[in-house]
């Protein structure tokens, strides 16, 4: 089987195993596992914050950030298709006790300065407040899409002329380092927070990162421990997310693949294939996506359904350039059967 389905199928490889097995440990609860204390302060470094703390996934980094930067009923303004509001089980609402407002930022999930002025409520008597604009790069629903610095510059400084504080879900936001050739870093000084997932294109088993700055990274351990999500001999997840952090680079080879695959799929009949930026590649379908997802599982390829007539599939660490060949003939092969 060819699984396509999403970047988190990977299993960890023996470096990472090994990793796990030898990692030196402690209760992270109390500070105290080395390893767990490793990887926060690399992941710090890597994306140009003051501090960093390790999450068991991106939703509950995502929804620690929400929680941490807003007080209950105020307004968080999001991305129409954003995972934060689509894919969390409604945990804005749940977990931090804020009203949505969403902005339809069109084909690339992009926000415009425009549309976050247009958004922003003033707190009164009346009316909630925004207390948070959440921005997301790549843009896993819109496909994927690796916005560029810019955008996101822009998009912040409107939020923060309003002194409204900024959090970046950057769940890939090293795919679009990689796709826009920067630094994590260069998106990341423009925003308050950010998380990175480590299992997703990098390959870790378990976790995910936020980061930003002392302080509130002081204030998010405290969300974290609330949620349920003080870990104690977490070194041993943390220790294969710490060579996961050293695969950033390969993820290029993920987005090559992802080109090809979508070159590829393009030519089969009722295919039509979006041009991928990232590792994601969108395939409008002719036929129902459940019925082409169906066809395609009997040939021996994954995908998931993303809209009536519109399929995901994702390349990533465990899939091979033979593979993604397989890929093609399999779904040719569910088209014509
Ligand atoms: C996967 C994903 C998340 C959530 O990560 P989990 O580890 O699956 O909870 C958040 N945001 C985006 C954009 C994602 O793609």
């Amino acid at each position: 089987m060819i699984d396509l389905r999403s970047d988190t199928v990977t299993t960890p490889d023996e470096q990472m195993r090994e990793a796990a097995r030898d990692a030196p440990v402690g209760d992270d609860v109390y500070h105290e596992d080395p390893t767990v204390n490793k990887l926060q302060s690399t992941a710090a470094d890597v994306l140009g914050t003051e501090a960093a703390l390790f999450v068991p996934s991106g939703t509950m980094g995502n929804q620690v950030a929400a929680r941490t930067h807003t007080e209950r009923g105020q307004e968080v303004l999001c991305e129409r298709e954003g995972h934060v509001y689509r894919w969390e089980l409604g945990g804005l609402v749940q977990h931090a006790q804020l009203q949505p407002r969403t902005i339809d930022a069109g084909p690339r999930g992009a926000i415009t300065p425009e549309q976050v002025r247009a958004g922003y409520v003033e707190g009164d008597g009346h009316r909630p407040g925004t207390g948070l604009l959440a921005l997301e790069n790549t843009h896993n629903a819109r496909g994927g899409t690796a916005l560029g610095v810019e955008r996101i510059a822009t998009a912040a400084a409107a939020a923060h002329e309003r002194d409204v504080p900024v959090h970046l879900d950057g769940a890939r936001l090293f795919n679009a380092a990689v796709a826009r050739g920067c630094d994590a870093a260069a998106f990341v000084e423009h925003v308050d927070s950010v998380m990175c997932c480590l299992s997703k294109g990098l390959g870790a088993p378990v976790g995910s990162v936020l980061a930003g700055s002392e302080a509130f990274i002081d204030r998010a351990r405290r969300t974290r421990k609330l949620m349920g999500g003080g870990m104690r001999q977490a070194g041993m997840v943390a220790a294969p997310a710490l060579e996961a952090l050293s695969n950033r680079e390969r993820l290029a080879v993920d987005h090559r693949r992802a080109e090809r695959l979508a070159a590829g799929l393009d030519r089969v009949d009722g295919f039509t294939a979006r041009d991928p930026e990232t590792n994601i590649v969108l395939v409008e379908t002719d036929r129902p996506a459940e019925a082409v997802l169906e066809a395609c599982e009997r040939e021996g390829l994954l995908g998931v359904p993303f809209d009536d007539h519109l399929v995901r599939f994702c390349t990533h660490l465990d899939v091979s350039d033979e593979e993604i060949d397989g890929a093609i003939r399999a779904a040719e092969r569910a088209a014509s059967g």
